[in-house]
């Protein structure tokens, strides 16, 4: 049985097992807020441990008929609980659950199936994470919020024998005196309640603080007021320190005010003795403001998507380790009864849920678009509303402010393209083309996968300015597919191009592919090619440039000109399309070739090409001849790569090596729906969809692990990439590059940054 559940496993409506505060964290970590990684130790765990070391008899026979008011007694029982608590060893398997969870505790994924994931296992055993151990009550079952007495918490555990001791204490305070008198008054049988406990890491905070999204001081709903001190926050609690108080316009992120009364100490844990310490702050940092313009515009940012999330003003507390910033908390202000119930009266139901596939809010006029005739009727400022966005929907996309679809997945090309574009988007509502109709005002929340109804003020999030930080070993490179937004991508400062799609360039062209073959028109489809990678690739020159040869499933680009001629495949996901289908029709294959040589011979000496979808040694070899038989030399004139999008390819990788290649990238989108048998466009089964599952990140590991044995560098281009848990996993594994959309090459490449 499951002891233990990560809180991407539990809900808001998982109070019964992971109690109060284990069910709110896993709200706020499933809403995508930056909350640290945890798990609960469920409710029923303690349960069963009672059971099973047979105590629960034990324990009401002392409780029974216990005179609470004799103050001696109370205190003499409820000691005798307590040891009989913490002197019954917890059972191993219950032990072993948890200190294995905590051992993958920077994943926050389950991954204990992974046996070889050495890389992992010796980093995390290696530096084991300060957790915080907290109960968490199932206070539901009674009466009255406050649930005196049952909320034991112990910081700065280190180590896995800590952990399982401090469990074992939350559960032994159920029976603090003051939690059994609290019991008895109010009725309430001792052998009822139950208790989780959640194990979160903590933060080593360079700086911390508390936000609102309302001014405490004068109830101003359209005030941000954020309070930051260097270190740790109880030194704002003890009185000792003054933080600084920024207050900002909450729809503009415009700062209004600031006050920075200086700081001369800081606490912060010892990474020893995990003891809290005093430490001075640096003389040229005493004056100066704790955060700079850019964090506090992050810190704007997630209080208000934490207050759109709740909907009602939040109280919240933060905290910053090495340039990260994680919410610890959030709760509705309570203060301001009224105000707060005036808002909610007025609080707008989003009349759509889908998934968030591209950042940013917009509202404008709903355009229906049934199939690629109607994408005229898309004009600048509208939405575009589909059932599904294909490629060849690209120039309606364009003049989108958001895109809405029935269908989708958050990998779905189309989705990956609005985040190229920068154009808010929501996918997989099931039914947006039947719930609005042309010249309906809507909002759509991008972010938080919501449409609402009219057009609604929301804070303004634009993506932040370009910034390069630090260079990393591990070059953080970018996702390509659209010639048009080249130098939007370039000036992420991204070590280059993991993936140019050819699919975006060939959509443009308007005309299917097998339709220049069958008119015998490959001179233009040659220089579509040329033109379009060409766009691309210039504003990256001195940085390596991957282009990917064709992979069009058959009813993805239907639309184009003669793509009604395409076979009706039952199963296009695993079907007639890249290396294989590049085989079956050489000529299309050797076109793109060419278009690659006359830019070899220009003088691009950074491209590299690589093949989709590869099942076999066999692909590569054929596929190199045809190179060659128009003149581009493998691995000479251009890198030569496979991606790895099938099991097939993870468990051969080692052939898939010795034919010889440069490079491998790993198509995580494919393959994980190839591993885990879940199609990646598929709404009805997305929450199956995980690049985290253990058989992913095995293969991954794998793959990587082969290839340094080949010297054969690794990449991955598929959208996990552009999440940070899975860039850090990446980076322990001991990948070469990682590729982002470009609106994530900047958190990854801090990610990277901290984990080297
Ligand atoms: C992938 O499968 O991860 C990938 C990058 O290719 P695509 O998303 O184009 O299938
Ligand atoms: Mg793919």
């Amino acid at each position: 049985m499951a002891y233990c559940k990560w809180f991407k496993s539990l809900s808001k409506s998982s109070i019964p097992e992971a109690g109060g505060k284990g069910a709110n964290l896993a709200e706020m970590w499933n809403s995508g807020f930056p909350v640290p990684p945890g798990f609960v130790v469920l409710a029923d765990t303690y349960r069963t441990f009672l059971r099973v070391r047979k105590i629960d008899k034990k324990i009401e026979e002392k409780l029974k008929d216990l005179d609470v008011e004799d103050n001696e007694k109370l205190q003499k029982v409820a000691q005798e609980v307590q040891d009989l608590i913490m002197s019954s060893s917890m059972p191993v398997d219950m032990q072993d659950e948890i200190k294995e969870l905590y051992s993958y505790i920077d994943a926050a994924e389950d991954l204990k199936s992974v046996k070889t994931a050495q890389a992992l296992l010796q980093v995390t055993s290696r530096d084991p994470a300060f957790v915080a151990v907290r109960s968490s009550a199932t206070a539901e079952d009674l009466p009255g919020a406050s649930f005196a007495g049952q909320q034991a918490t112990f910081v700065n555990t280190l180590g896995k024998e800590a952990l399982v001791s401090n469990v074992q204490k939350c559960w032994a305070s159920l029976f603090l005196s003051r939690a059994i008198y609290y019991r008895v008054k109010n009725n309430f049988p001792h052998m009822k309640v139950a208790i989780a406990v959640v194990v979160q890491k903590q933060i080593n905070s360079d700086a911390s603080g508390v936000m609102f999204t309302v001014n405490p001081a004068t109830n101003d709903l359209n005030q941000v007021v954020i309070e930051a001190i260097y270190g740790l926050g109880e030194a704002v609690v003890s009185g000792e320190v003054n933080p600084n108080t920024y207050i900002l316009d909450k729809k503009t992120g415009n700062m209004i005010s600031k006050d920075i009364p200086g700081q001369t100490f800081l606490l912060t844990r010892d990474a020893y003795t995990g003891q809290t310490i005093k430490r001075n702050v640096n003389k040229d940092r005493q004056e100066k403001q704790v955060m700079t313009e850019q964090q506090i515009k992050t810190l704007w940012k997630l209080a208000i998507s934490v207050e759109n999330h709740y909907g009602v003003p939040q109280d919240m507390e933060w905290a910053m380790e090495k340039n990260q910033i994680y919410l610890v908390q959030t709760r509705p202000v309570t203060t301001l009864k009224q105000k707060i119930e005036d808002k909610l009266e007025s609080k707008v139901e989003p009349i759509l849920k889908g998934l968030g596939a591209s950042p940013g809010h917009a509202a404008g006029t709903v355009k229906i678009v049934s199939d690629v005739n109607e994408l005229d009727k898309v004009q600048k400022g509208d939405i575009l509303v589909t059932a599904m966005t294909n490629p060849d929907y690209v120039p309606a996309m364009q003049r989108a402010v958001a895109i809405v679809t029935d269908e989708g997945g958050i990998t779905a090309h189309a989705a990956i393209v609005s985040r190229e574009m920068g154009v808010p988007c929501v996918v997989g509502t099931k039914s947006a083309t039947k719930i609005l109709k042309d010249g309906d005002e809507i909002t759509v929340d991008g972010t938080a996968g919501l449409v609402y109804k009219g057009k609604m003020e929301m804070a303004e999030v634009k993506p932040s300015a370009p910034a390069v930080t630090e260079k990393t070993a591990i070059k953080v490179k970018v996702i390509m597919d659209l010639p048009a937004f080249a130098q939007r991508a370039a000036d992420t400062g991204a070590d280059g191009i993991g993936l140019l799609r050819l699919e975006g360039i060939i959509a443009s062209g308007k005309i299917h592919p097998a339709k220049y073959l069958r008119d015998n028109r490959l001179q233009d489809y040659e220089n579509l090619i040329y033109e379009g990678v060409k766009a691309i690739a210039t504003p990256f020159k001195d940085k390596p440039v991957w282009v990917r040869t064709s992979d069009i499933r058959t009813d993805e680009y239907r639309e184009l000109e003669g793509g009604e001629e395409e076979p009706k495949e039952a199963n296009p996901m695993i079907g007639w399309h890249a290396i294989r289908r590049s085989l079956d029709q050489p000529e299309l294959l050797k076109s793109e070739f060419r278009a690659l040589k006359r830019l070899v011979d220009e003088g691009f000496n950074n491209l590299g090409v690589m093949l989709p979808f590869v099942i076999s040694p066999d692909e590569i070899v054929r596929a190199k001849m045809i190179a060659e038989e128009v003149g581009l030399k493998p691995r000479t004139d251009i890198k030569f790569g496979v991606m790895v999008e099938t099991p097939a390819a993870a468990l051969i990788i080692e052939g898939l090596c010795e034919v010889g290649i440069d490079f491998i990238s790993i198509g995580s989108n494919d393959l994980t729906q190839t591993i885990l048998g879940v199609d990646r466009g598929n709404s009805n089964i997305a929450s199956l969809y995980s690049e985290f599952h253990p058989a992913v990140i095995k293969a991954i590991e794998h793959v990587i692990k082969m290839c340094k044995k080949f010297g054969v560098e690794s990449s991955i281009c598929g959208q996990a990439g552009s999440d940070p848990r899975m860039a850090k996993i990446l980076a322990r594994f001991g990948i070469d590059s990682i590729s982002a959309n470009v609106d994530a090459v900047q958190t990854v490449r801090e990610v990277v940054a901290q984990t080297e």
